[in-house]
């Protein structure tokens, strides 16, 4: 229902008012943005570290990110472990660790080794199926310098920045491919929400997102962990994955956000649904989803903004930031370059 107060965004306004109190200590050189907009950076600090390593966490902190991305895939033995993918080939040297251990596909799912078998691995920045990097500009591919590591360990690590440096960075946990993680017989909403109550994110003033693409595995976390947390549906597009049952255009309606509103804090669209015509010879203009969210009560933190990797008729990063932060006032943007975002913000600030 349109405005009404729901669980969610009660819970929401709640972490979100604590959250900017945590972020505002008396006396603390810790701020948060004067704009109020979130810097959430997407995999940590990707745009210079391997994602998902805890060396690009620990950047994105001193980057002043406001909020930190972990992606969760589940182990065998049901470990929260931080990668993006199921599958280990993109960003780690399972193949010459572990060879043999590929499916028919010839993937290498993590869920089929055991968190002793996947700390042994190291994390390098992601490279395509033929083993050239994905983004040639950002660090080398091939310096064997990283390790995976767990949700559990991940949050150890913002809580002990948080109180080094005095200044608190929120977690933004994604639930990855809920079904097909029920398909191999696990949880995933499950072990995130256990691993955040006994890490001291289980709380309404906790500053924490959880986000995931699928629709039931949102709805299903607060009952199956008994987590009352501002929940982000992720939209994507339906032509990426034909067989999923999530009908991204339809949450894009009206009546699609009234349903999100129902369960959830806000939405995480892809960017490009938000401003179109970012094609060649197009001019940017907007879809107007983000305007429509907000009537929801929705905040709006589109994905995924790379300072190297811009849209056709974009001229720079910086356009990007205001078509996306200024005219369509989205709450916050997941982004690799959060330094880049937190400098721009600073810059409308003074
Ligand atoms: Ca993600």
């Amino acid at each position: 229902m349109k405005d009404s107060g729901t669980w969610s965004r009660r819970g929401f306004l709640q972490a979100l008012a604590t959250f900017a109190t945590v972020m505002l200590p008396a006396g603390g050189a810790a701020r948060a943005s004067p704009t109020g907009k979130l810097v959430i950076a997407h995999r940590g600090a990707s745009g210079y570290l391997p994602e998902h390593t805890l060396a690009a966490k620990a950047m994105a902190h001193a980057m002043g990110a406001d909020f930190l991305e972990q992606d969760v895939v589940l182990s065998r033995d049901e470990v929260a472990v931080v990668l993006h993918d199921i599958t280990l080939e993109a960003t780690t040297n399972v193949a010459s660790v572990f060879p043999g251990r590929a499916r028919d596909d010839g993937r290498y799912y993590a869920i089929d080794f055991d968190w002793a078998e996947l700390r042994q691995l190291s994390v390098n920045e992601r490279v395509n199926a033929e083993g050239a990097a994905r983004y040639p500009l950002r660090f080398p591919a091939d310096a064997p310098l990283f390790r995976l590591h767990t949700l559990a360990e991940e949050l150890a690590l913002v809580r002990g920045l948080n109180s080094s440096t005095g200044r608190v960075a929120g977690i933004y946990p994604e639930l990855k491919a809920p079904r097909w993680h029920a398909a191999q017989g696990k949880d995933v909403g499950a072990v995130v929400g256990r691993v955040l109550a006994e890490s001291g994110y289980g709380g309404g003033d906790a500053p924490v997102f959880v986000q995931s693409f699928d629709a039931a595995a949102l709805k299903a976390f607060p009952e199956t962990t008994g987590l009352d947390l501002p929940l982000v549906q992720l939209i994507g597009e339906n032509r990426w994955w034909p067989e999923d049952p999530n009908d991204f255009d339809a949450m894009r309606t009206p009546a699609g956000l009234d349903a999100i509103a129902e369960y959830a804090a806000g939405i995480g669209p892809w960017f490009q649904q938000l401003v179109s015509g970012l094609e060649p010879g197009g001019s940017p203009a907007s879809t107007g989803l983000a305007g429509e969210a907000r009537t929801w009560g929705l905040v709006v933190h589109p994905y995924t903004l790379r300072a190297d990797q811009l849209p056709e008729g974009i001229a720079s990063f910086e356009q990007l930031l205001e078509l996306l932060l200024v005219e369509e006032d989205v709450d916050g943007v997941f982004t690799d370059h959060p330094d880049r975002v937190r400098a721009w913000l600073d810059t409308l600030s003074n």
